[in-house]
Formats: C-alpha cells, sequence, structure tokens
C-alpha cells in the first residue's frame, strides 16, 4: 500500500500476475477444494484462427469473476480451457489464402489438402490468446484443453447426436432455408439477423390471366426471378375482392388494395366478392420452363395474405418462401425448382441459365413487359439479408437438411428456464425468454468440407440409417479400419461401412454440422 498518486494500476496487476505463476496459486486453488461439492464449469470455446478483440476480454472477465466467486464459496470448480477450430470463419480464412473462390474450386483443389490446411490455420493466433487470457487474469486450464478437431472431441459430438437420434430428435427434412449461394450453405436464424441491409429494388406488378375469362388477377412481388416457379396465386377467404374495369382492361384485386393503389383514377366496379369464392380459378402460366405433374395455376386461400401492402394477391412458389412451402404442403402444390444450388437458373430455363437470379430480375421484368403482362414496376426499399460471412444476398431455398426437433422439447426449455438464477433478471423472460419460448428446429447440417462429420450413414438398397456414436462402433460396420485415423473427410467418406442388413455399402450423409 502506499499514496494513491503512485498507483500504477498495469504495474501492479504484473506484479500479481508473476505472484500467481510463481506461487502456482490457480491450480492450487482447484486442488485444495477437490472432494468439495463440484461447480461445474463448461468452456464456450474461441475460435483460435482470429486475433482476440476487447469483446473477448469482456466475456473471459465474466466467466472469470463467477469461477472465482464459487472457489471462494469452497466449491471444487476445475476448469479446462477449449478451442473451437472448425467451421466456415475457418474455411473462409483458408479459401482466401489459396485463392479459391467456390465449392467446386475445393473440390478440384482435394478435400483432404484443403482440410490440412483448415487444421494448419486454426492455431494462428494461439499465442495471442493465451497471452490476452494470462494477462486479463482469466485462470483456466490451458496447458490441456479440449480441441474441437481431435477425433475424441469429435466422437463426443457423436455421442450426443446418437442420444438425439435415439430419441427421435434428428431428422431430415425439407425446409425453405435462408441460403447463401455462395458459401454454399444454410444460414441460423442468428446468423441472418446479422446480416439485413436496406435495399431499393424493382417490386412489381403482374398480371395472370385468367384461364376463361379476359380478365387478370394482379398481384405483386419483390422477388421477380421467383415468378419462373409459381405454382399458385393465394387470397384471403376472408376479405373482399372487386373486379374493376380500369382503362380497358378488367382487373381483380382486394377492395381494400383498390381504394389504395387507385386513389384519384378513374376505374369501374364490376364485381365484389370474397376471397373464398375465388378458391380453385385457374389462370395461365406465366413461364412454363417445367410443367409439374400436380395440379397448378390456381387461386388456394391463406391466412397469411395482409392487406398492409401489394394487392391482396400473392404469388406463391413453394420452392422459395416458407409460407408459401406450407400453403404448397396443404394444397399439395409441385415444388417447381429451377434454381441450382449456386444460385443460377438451371438448363431448363433456356433464356436466364447459368445467370444469378437477382441478376436476371430485370430482364425477367423486361421480358414480362413485352409480353403485356406487367401493370406496373415501383421501386421498394425493404430489409433485405445478406450473408453476414461474404455479403451475397441470400435466397430462400427448399432444401435438404438434418434438423434437431428443439420444437418437440422447448416446453421443457422454457420449464428449465424458470430455474435458472438470471442477471440481469430481465433477460429471463425477456430476450433468452423469447428466444427459447419460440425456438424453431435447428437446421445442424452443412454443405462443407472442415467440420465435424454427421456420422448418419444410409444404404441405398434397403434403405437403412444407421447413426454412429462412437469410434468402436464404426470400426465394427467398416470393412477396413486403420490404426491411425482423422475423423474428418475425406477418411469418413472412402471407409466402407457395411448394411447389417443387406451387406451392401452405405453411404454417408455428406454434411458436416455447425
Ligand atoms: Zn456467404
Ligand atoms: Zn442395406
Amino acid at each position: 500500500m502506499g499514496n494513491i498518486a503512485n498507483y500504477q494500476p498495469a504495474k501492479l496487476e504484473k506484479e500479481i500476475i508473476d505472484f500467481w505463476e510463481k506461487n502456482d496459486i490457480f491450480r492450487k486453488s482447484v486442488e485444495k477444494r477437490k472432494g468439495s461439492k463440484p461447480f461445474v464449469f463448461l468452456e464456450g470455446p474461441p475460435t483460435a484462427n482470429g486475433t482476440p478483440h476487447p469483446g473477448h476480454v469482456l466475456t473471459r472477465i465474466m466467466k472469470d469473476v463467477v469461477l472465482r466467486y464459487y472457489t471462494m464459496k469452497g466449491f471444487y470448480v476445475p476448469r479446462r480451457a477449449g478451442w473451437d477450430t472448425h467451421g466456415l470463419p475457418v474455411e473462409i480464412e483458408v479459401e482466401k489464402k489459396l485463392g479459391l473462390k467456390t465449392k467446386q474450386d475445393i473440390e478440384k483443389y482435394g478435400i483432404e489438402k484443403f482440410n490440412q490446411e483448415c487444421r494448419k490455420s486454426t492455431f494462428r493466433y494461439e499465442n495471442e490468446w493465451i497471452e490476452m487470457t494470462r494477462r486479463v487474469g482469466f485462470w483456466i486450464d490451458m496447458d490441456n484443453p479440449y480441441i474441437t478437431l481431435e477425433n475424441d472431441y469429435i466422437e463426443s459430438v457423436w455421442w450426443s447426436l446418437k442420444q438425439l437420434w435415439e430419441k427421435g430428435y434428428l431428422y431430415k427434412g425439407y425446409k425453405v432455408v435462408p441460403y447463401c449461394p455462395r458459401c454454399g450453405t444454410a444460414l441460423s436464424a442468428h446468423e441472418v439477423a446479422q446480416g439485413y441491409k436496406s435495399v431499393t429494388e424493382p417490386s412489381i406488378f403482374v398480371k395472370f390471366k385468367l384461364k376463361d375469362e379476359n380478365a387478370y388477377f394482379l398481384a405483386w412481388t419483390t422477388t421477380p426471378w421467383t415468378l419462373l416457379s409459381n405454382v399458385a396465386l393465394a387470397v384471403h377467404p376472408d376479405e373482399p375482392y372487386l373486379k374493376i374495369k380500369y382503362r380497358g382492361e378488367i382487373l381483380i384485386l382486394a377492395e381494400e388494395r383498390v381504394a389504395r393503389l387507385f386513389k384519384g383514377e378513374e376505374y369501374e366496379i364490376l364485381d365484389r366478392f370474397m376471397g373464398k369464392e375465388l378458391e380453385g380459378k385457374e389462370y395461365e402460366p406465366l413461364f412454363t420452363y417445367e410443367r409439374p405433374e400436380k395440379k397448378a395455376w390456381y387461386v388456394i386461400c391463406a391466412d397469411f395474405v395482409t392487406m398492409d401492402e401489394g394487392t391482396g394477391i400473392v404469388h406463391i412458389a413453394p420452392a422459395f418462401g416458407e409460407e408459401d412451402y406450407e400453403a404448397g404442403r396443404e394444397y399439395d402444390l409441385p415444388v417447381v425448382q429451377l434454381v441450382k444450388k449456386n444460385g443460377t437458373f438451371d438448363e431448363k430455363v433456356e433464356p436466364w441459365k447459368g445467370m444469378f437470379v437477382k441478376d436476371a430480375d430485370p430482364l425477367i421484368i423486361k421480358h414480362l413487359e413485352e409480353r403485356g403482362l406487367i401493370f406496373a414496376v415501383q421501386d421498394y426499399t425493404h430489409d433485405y439479408p445478406f450473408c453476414w460471412r461474404c455479403d451475397t444476398p441470400l435466397l430462400y431455398y427448399a432444401m435438404e437438411s438434418w434438423f434437431i426437433a428443439v420444437s418437440k422439447f422447448r416446453k421443457q426449455l422454457v420449464e428449465n428456464n424458470e430455474t435458472v438464477e438470471w442477471y440481469p433478471d430481465h433477460i429471463k423472460h425477456g430476450r433468452f425468454g423469447d428466444f427459447i419460448s419460440e425456438a424453431k428446429d435447428w437446421a445442424l447440417s452443412r454443405n462443407r468440407y472442415w467440420g465435424t462429420p454427421l456420422p448418419i450413414w444410409r444404404c441405398k438398397k434397403c434403405g437403412n440409417e444407421i447413426c454412429v456414436g462412437s469410434v468402436e462402433e464404426l470400426k465394427k460396420l467398416s470393412k477396413e479400419f486403420p490404426e491411425k485415423y482423422d475423423l474428418h473427410k475425406p477418411f469418413v467418406d472412402d471407409l466402407e461401412v457395411m448394411c447389417p442388413n443387406c451387406n451392401s455399402r452405405m453411404e454417408r450423409e455428406p454434411y458436416v454440422i455447425d
């Protein structure tokens, strides 16, 4: 102790850290309480392929305060550091370094070599992390960290997934997901929330000609490229619609929207009916690049149709919208998918094949204008999600994905949250409470390379599916299993895993997990 004028916190902190280290205080503080009631702490591991920033300092200190507090209360608090070494941030760093731009580039380069590069890059900033952790005085065992790329860690994830599998909580679905065509992966709601930007783009009022009448349904869309996959038009069953004559054309749209869109214009009302009376009415398709087997191109009813914007008639493309997909399931509509996973139109779309769908928007508008099917084009400013990693506009896309059925145990999550003491307490029923009470099924599969491989094998011949929960189990199923191995791709995919039912070779679901 001395004069406050001589107080030099940085110098003092260094002296204290030196004292701790010289006298092995951290280890002693843990060992001394061995046998007491344990306080269990699982470190959510940071990624060491980037440098630590002040936000990391904050979270490390918060953890440290809690752990020291429980130690001082007499609990036994072993704490082990961890390093998160997997995932897209690592892949993206390596892609940049190697000048690879697409997934095809990665596959040409070789998955094995690519993953070796990922492995190398993960500890690039380990020293910076260790030094920061030491300097802020966060007591955690950094000599024996758990590392997510190690076989035994991957095996523990497999074990957890198998627990879910056996309870029926792991399933493969086809769901419309926000999808980055550049990264080639679906994004979680949390990731999507990070990338909204305000954009102004053309929205169009499109005319769909009724099949048996010289009149048009007027629909509105902000994504002209999805019109190629249109299979239905949705109206609200309990809202009134009008048939009007405007400049010699006969149009059908919601009464409430007529009042807004044709304000000050001259038009004649020819008829008025409720939305549900339109159900089943057929119209001529705008595009026929695909002629689906299932019945399409007719009016359906949906409660999600609002009178807030547009025309009260919503164009439905189940391949590209969550609500569209649900409505499509209800009416058994076809899913017309003309867009490839890289976000470009496929071969069937003769004029725009190979073109990124959003780049095709102006051309599609021009094409429809030439056919006299555009009623109006309006600039529309709205928040649109972009990929937080690479800034590509996201597409909503119906694709295969594996899910954890969080919605099945949501109730339990909410109940357990009630037993948690939160600081500050408004989080409990606020941000966190809201989050879990609306928790959706978690799409955990990623169509990528560097991560824990999804341990599900499928037999093409008999349809048998196996979720492997350990290396031992995988050994038993495999024809040959080497002494030395690395559970990442491509090793797991090269194994000859045989179906116990019919003895043919099984194939792994090709994903890694988030
Ligand atoms: Zn992306
Ligand atoms: Zn089989």
